[in-house]
């Protein structure tokens, strides 16, 4: 099978032709249909971050595909099921995070794509206990995004705990913020979208967006107050830039919520005085369950929710991370595994 293959960090990935893997006890193998590419992966192909994946290994943490073989005691799947090999991995199963189903925050995680050999290849070995369900309604590639960009910002805004008929601000508009304001309207909150680019913001009304507020001009917290009548009850900020995390807060109203799902390297201010006197909440939010899992898709199964993809063939692979590097991905690469 082709896969594409980290040999070592920060050089292109290679194509290279590896031995289909076999299933062993309690394992899944998948025949890849479609893989989204993340900026994640880029992160691990650079080994960006203090917990390094272990070379050589296959990025990809958004495969879709069809199982072909069952390993010994399988029963949660079956063969010719759709499914999805995620950022979650697999979890222990019983610690006090996974017995409460907050499994993502694990200590014995493991990560699709990561610490596991990920959806960038023709075959992928995944946990029946973990992988995404893919409704009959969705195709892979349409499914492909959102089983991490969708699920992260679906989950941000449940973490939220916004209600119906309240305000949200989605905070960037790219990968995560474009689904991040269909997941918002379809759960009946009012979304207010910020970014520093017209042409995402003229996007984001496409989406369904309420207002649109520009960031760079004037006191976007100023601008949000006005439209939301005091700030927003939940905040989401997916622009993985400093500047917004203190907007973001900014932003939020009275005991209301602001959401992090973004990583930008460093530390951001925190307006002590205010977060303390207007009872604010300030929440990391790390992809999400399975049961979010499958409430995230179940949107996408409806026809609420629909991510914007560009498909590409596996061996255009360097290619897409160089733009993505450069930021000039303006939606979601899916990697296509029809075409070659
Ligand atoms: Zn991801
Ligand atoms: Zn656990």
């Amino acid at each position: 099978m082709q896969a594409a293959v980290v040999e070592q960090f920060g050089k292109p990935l290679v194509v290279a032709e590896l031995t289909v893997p076999t299933p062993g006890p309690g394992q899944i193998l998948v025949k890849t249909e479609a893989c989204g590419v993340c900026h994640t992966d880029l992160h691990a192909a650079n080994g960006d971050w203090p917990l390094k994946p272990t070379l050589p290994f296959t990025p990809g943490h958004e495969g879709i595909g069809i199982v072909t073989a069952l390993g010994a005691g399988v029963t949660a799947v079956k063969e010719g099921d759709r499914v999805g090999v995620p950022w979650l991995y697999s979890a222990c199963g019983h610690c006090e995070y996974c017995l409460s189903a907050r499994e993502t925050v694990c200590a014995d995680a493991q990560f699709g794509g990561y610490t596991r050999n990920g959806g960038f290849a023709e075959y992928m070995i995944g946990d029946p206990n973990y992988v995404a369900h893919i409704p009959a309604k969705l195709s892979a590639r349409e499914a492909a995004p959102l089983i991490c960009a969708g699920i992260t910002s679906y989950k941000g805004i449940k973490e939220t705990q916004a209600r119906p008929g309240e305000w949200v601000v989605i905070s960037g508009v790219g990968g995560l913020g474009h689904l991040g304001i269909q997941y918002a309207k379809a759960m009946g909150l009012h979304v207010c979208a910020v970014d520093i680019d017209n042409g995402k913001l003229d996007h984001a009304k496409k989406m369904g967006a309420d207002a649109l507020v520009n960031a760079k001009l004037g006191d976007p917290a100023d601008a949000v107050k006005k439209i939301t009548g005091g700030g927003a009850h939940g905040v989401l900020i997916t622009a993985p830039s400093l500047g917004a995390f203190k907007q973001g807060v900014d932003m939020t109203r009275k005991c209301g919520t602001c959401v992090l799902v973004g990583i930008p390297p460093g530390e951001f201010p925190t307006p002590l005085f205010e977060v303390v006197a207007n009872c604010i909440t300030i929440r990391g939010s790390f992809v999400g369950t399975r049961r979010d899992m499958a409430e995230a898709l179940s949107f996408a199964a409806d026809g609420k929710v629909k991510a914007d993809i560009e498909l590409q063939p596996l061996s255009a692979i360097n290619k897409v991370f160089e733009r993505l590097a450069r930021g000039d991905v303006p939606s979601r690469v899916v990697l296509d595994f029809s075409k070659r």
